[in-house]
């Protein structure tokens, strides 16, 4: 059976991720299995175990697919300096409108 590698939590970079399978002895031995870090307990949803497809690769697939979109929200090069800037001038900007508040309910 060749190994499936399953990446690190995403939550925990230290958290080590591992197949998690719940037999069901009144179900014919049938189960399911989920990936789940062994630190949060974060995990995916179970698949069932069926001979139509491999649960444990499926789950594996759905584990690691998660990490990669986690990545993608912020790449390497993702303009840090140009968000920042955006963030100040948002705070600017809500300065002036709780003086502005200010300003309304003083006058009343
Ligand atoms: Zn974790």
């Amino acid at each position: 059976m060749k190994e499936i590698k399953l990446k690190n939590c995403p939550c925990c970079p230290e958290g080590e991720a591992r197949f998690h399978i719940n037999y069901s002895i009144l179900a014919n031995n049938s189960g399911e299995v989920a990936v789940m870090c062994r630190n949060c307990k974060l995990s995916t949803d179970y698949i069932q175990i069926s001979a139509d497809y491999a649960a444990k690769e499926k789950a594996a697939e759905l584990w690691n697919q998660r990490v990669e979109v986690e990545s993608t929200i912020a790449p390497d090069d993702f303009d840090w300096h140009g968000f920042a800037e955006v963030l100040g001038q948002l705070y600017v900007f809500m300065d002036k409108l709780a003086d502005a508040n200010r300003r309304t309910k003083t006058d009343e």
